[in-house]
């Protein structure tokens, strides 16, 4: 009983956040920063409180450093890089907080497919 209850509190909260975050987003979009950072502020609490994840689609769209709701291409600078190792770099241009993402599932799935063209080569040199 306890369980499902805890299941049912969390799905309320995942729809809360997923809520103040879409109005985060609109406010940011009208130019309204500190109502949209309340919001933001307000779906952290409220995940950080019930212990859960921040949803993977809102996860990357804030600062974590400042709470600003990162609207790409306006506050927030995306550039792509493959130096070293490839990953997506995001500059929140409100605080110049650096987030750097990895972009290792990409590359596992180039590794894999390249693996499986010289498996499908070899086999043709072997039907040869
Ligand atoms: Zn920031």
């Amino acid at each position: 009983m306890k369980r499902y209850l805890e299941r049912k509190l969390k799905k309320i909260a995942y729809e809360r956040i997923d809520i103040l975050m879409s109005l985060a987003e609109e406010e940011a979009k009208k130019g309204n920063w500190e109502r949209s950072k309340r919001y933001v502020y307000l779906a952290r609490r409220i995940a950080m409180k019930m212990r859960i994840r921040f949803p993977k689609k809102w996860k990357r769209r804030i600062c974590k450093k400042c709470g600003t709701f990162l609207l790409y291409g306006k506050n927030a600078r995306v550039r792509v890089k493959s130096k070293r190792y490839p990953h997506v770099v995001i500059t929140c241009l409100e605080c110049g907080a650096i987030y750097r993402i990895p972009m290792i599932r990409e590359k596992k799935e180039k590794r894999r497919k390249k693996l499986e063209e010289k498996l499908k080569s070899k086999k043709k040199e072997n039907i040869k």
